[in-house]
């Protein structure tokens, strides 16, 4: 059967509802007025930070404003000088250079391929340029090969800090991202995994430094009592380090906590959902997604894929095509002012040329694909991607007949 030509794409931009016992903490929190996470003990914040912390398998967890919140803190916690270089990918969102920044670091920018994964040769070779922390942003989810990348760190005793925004769920080799480097940072932004509107938390198993970015996060005074880690950890940061307050509040606590149970599902779908529009794009000549690396387990909330054999005229043409069938597609280096396209980081200043992630850039497609889409949204979606392509390539081959509907869906 084919898909009816009148089907109404999805809005992927809707999010899903909050699971209904966030609504009973937030109405108790507000008949209390209890809002501020340092008020009680065992505050939805602290309760947060232990739930996190048991679900990723580590000792701590520190639940901050936002992802880009605990990258500062996380830099910061490493006690690095000021101006110190600082390894990044050049593939990823502009809030994570703005990060290192905002640490007095200074970003260094290493090649990203066309499957969206770090380039181990530049990386290898930027390592020797005076390198003193490495944040990898695993970028939309997608995991470099974290086995080498840890292994080159680790025989120059250089921290990783893992940017986990975007990789609730996955999995390298059966060990949790975020949990591989020295610290992991996640985002509960509404367009992440968890969605409390803003929220960020950081993982560790270090005491010493968890310590120092809790106070820095604003634990003024013994408010540092009030977590569970090491007393003598704090007690020998007291007073010396500045408090950049950037803490979390105990409504968005409350948003998050029964979101937790939920990330398995999402998780689940989430990736059903990917695997079966990229095989269907994947058949279309002009589009190509690139497989995980083998050991790798994904958890997209998005779709990511390459236009292949298309000139600069053509892409901007599919961009348009697709977008007149209902599908919004960003092409990263195509869409003006685009925050993931790094020659729009002005701010940095001049830096080095990057042809590879360059190229990447401007064939490289971004399609949101919320883990709660059902099959018939994603047929949608699917086809318009597929017939946009045809479409201006001008070709004949469309979706083989009954296509979608062949294709296996879930697992
Ligand atoms: C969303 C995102 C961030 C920033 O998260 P915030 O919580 O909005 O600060 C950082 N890195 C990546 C890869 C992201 O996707």
């Amino acid at each position: 059967m084919a898909i009816p030509p009148t089907a109404t794409p999805p809005n992927v931009y809707d999010a899903e509802p909050i699971p209904a016992a966030a609504m009973a903490e937030v109405e108790r929190l507000l008949q209390s007025g209890d809002l501020f996470r340092y008020t009680a003990e065992k505050s939805p914040v602290a309760l947060l930070e232990q739930e996190f912390a048991d679900f990723m398998g580590t000792k701590y967890a520190l639940a901050v404003a936002s992802c880009s919140a605990a990258l500062f803190l996380s830099l910061k916690s490493l006690g690095l000088e000021r101006g110190a270089r600082v390894l990044i990918p050049a593939f990823t969102f502009a809030a994570v250079p703005s990060a290192v920044v905002h640490a007095d670091c200074v970003p260094v920018l290493v090649e990203v391929g066309d499957n969206y994964r770090i380039d181990l040769a530049d990386f290898e070779a930027r390592l020797g340029e005076d390198i003193s922390a490495v944040l990898i942003s695993h970028m939309r989810g997608h995991t470099s090969d974290m086995d080498a990348i840890m292994a080159l760190c680790d025989a120059r005793g250089i921290p990783v800090v893992e940017d986990a925004a975007h990789s609730l769920g996955t999995t390298w080799r059966g060990r949790k991202i975020g949990a591989i480097g020295r610290v992991g940072c996640f985002s509960f932004q509404s367009y992440k995994l968890v969605n409390a509107g803003e929220g960020g938390i950081l993982i560790t198993d270090d005491a010493d430094l968890v310590a120092r970015a809790v106070i820095m996060s604003g634990a003024y005074e013994h408010n540092w009592k009030k977590h569970p880690v090491l007393q003598d950890a704090f007690a020998r940061w007291q007073n010396r380090l500045p408090l950049y307050n950037t803490r979390l509040g105990n409504l968005s606590a409350a948003i998050i906590r029964p979101q937790i149970a939920e990330i398995a599902r999402r998780v689940r779908d989430g990736r059903r959902n990917h695997d079966y529009v990229a095989a269907i794009i994947g058949q279309s000549p002009w589009i190509e997604v690139p497989p995980p690396l083998p050991g790798e387990d994904r958890a997209p909330d998005s779709l990511q894929f390459n236009l292949v054999g298309m000139d600069a005229d053509q892409r901007a043409a599919f961009a348009r095509a697709s977008a007149a069938r209902g599908v919004k597609v960003q092409i990263f280096g195509l869409t003006t002012d685009n925050a993931r396209a790094f020659w729009n980081w002005e701010f940095l200043g001049p830096q080095r040329e990057l042809p590879m992630t360059r190229a990447m850039l401007a064939r490289a497609c971004d399609t949101r694909l919320p883990a709660r889409l059902k099959k018939a949204e994603l047929d949608v979606i699917a086809t318009a991607l597929v017939e946009a392509a045809a479409e201006v390539m001008g070709g004949q081959r469309t979706l083989p007949h009954d296509g979608p509907r062949e294709l296996a869906y879930g697992t």
